[in-house]
């Protein structure tokens, strides 16, 4: 069996034409979309993920503002920040590149955004409504996935979906996700005994663990539909060291999967659109509001 890819890319393309007409139309109301994105220091996978969305905004027609605060940073500066960013009406939604430096304090951060400008889905108030399945924003990555799977028609109701790895930012959101989409879930970690025992019986089999082609095609169940949330650089001595891979091993997944994601091309352009569709849904919510 040869996989069908789920082509991330294509759908983020099909997305971002459509947030582009809207964003349109908000503009001639006077209400331009607008996504404020904050750097602290310069840590160059960051630097590249700021880039790309402030790219992907200007391509749709947002406002955007990327902020850089030196490396050095102090919390009470970034809290400054943040509230001035809260209190300006050409923002909609507010990004703090994550992961922070050690002295900061993340998760006050992330508390000082505005609930109605967390276009991230990571403040509190925000997972708590989640988790009650009533959300103001989905997280971008989660989210992003959802839409592909909705894209790939694969049916949902009634399934295994394992979920490897319980971040705040992927692992956790996507098992609230798939649980509300009515599968049955498992969330695996560092710390569960006989990985595989679980991956082998998964229906929708999500890694999301931060190690390179981790999972291969024998801990994959014949016929099962595999999302690679993993972004990962080749180690050296392997072929195509340097290169982007994601936490599955492709080339043996493919063979057993009904369906696949590939890094690069498959979750990683769905959470940057999905990041537009947040802040999108922020200013139309803004904009109906003032009538
Ligand atoms: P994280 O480090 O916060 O979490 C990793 C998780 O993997 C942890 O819960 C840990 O328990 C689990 N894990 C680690 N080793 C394991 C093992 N041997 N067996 C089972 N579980 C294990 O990472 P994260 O922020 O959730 O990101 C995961 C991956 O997804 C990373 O490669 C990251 O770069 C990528 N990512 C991609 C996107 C995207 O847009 N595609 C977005 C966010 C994160």
């Amino acid at each position: 069996m040869t996989a069908k890819i789920l082509d991330g890319a294509a759908l983020a393309q099909e997305l971002r034409a459509e947030f582009k007409l809207r964003a349109e139309a908000l503009a001639a109301q006077g209400a331009r979309p607008g996504l404020a994105v904050i750097l602290v220091g310069e840590d160059p996978a960051s630097q590249v993920y700021v880039r790309n969305k402030v790219n992907a905004c200007a391509q749709a027609g947002f406002h955007s503002e990327k902020i850089v605060l030196p490396a050095d940073a102090t919390a009470e500066a970034l809290l400054a920040k943040i509230a001035a960013l809260n209190a300006d009406p050409a923002i909609h939604g507010i990004l703090v590149q994550l992961p922070l430096h050690k002295h900061i304090d993340a998760d006050a951060v992330l508390e000082a955004i505005s609930p109605e400008k967390d276009v991230d889905g990571f403040h509190a108030e925000n997972i708590g409504a989640l988790t009650q399945g009533n959300p103001r924003f989905i997280p971008c990555t989660p989210h992003g996935v959802m839409k592909l799977l909705e894209k790939g028609e694969v049916s949902l109701q009634g399934k295994e979906a394992v979920i490897i790895g319980r971040s705040n930012i992927v692992g956790k959101p996507m098992a609230l996700l798939l649980l509300a989409a009515g599968a049955t879930v498992t969330i695996c970690h560092s710390k569960t005994a006989d990985l595989g025992f679980h991956t082998r019986r998964a229906d929708i089999l999500v890694a999301a663990i931060g190690k390179p082609r981790f999972v291969s095609g024998d801990m994959i169940k014949p016929g099962a539909v595999v999302i690679d949330v993993g972004i990962n650089r080749v180690p050296e001595g392997q072929p195509d060291a340097g290169k982007l891979c994601g936490d599955v091993d492709f080339a043996s997944a493919k063979e057993v999967a009904s369906a696949i994601t590939p890094v690069p091309g498959g979750v990683g352009p769905m959470t940057i659109a999905m990041l537009l569709a947040n802040t999108l849904l922020a200013a139309e919510r803004v904009a109906a509001r003032q009538g």
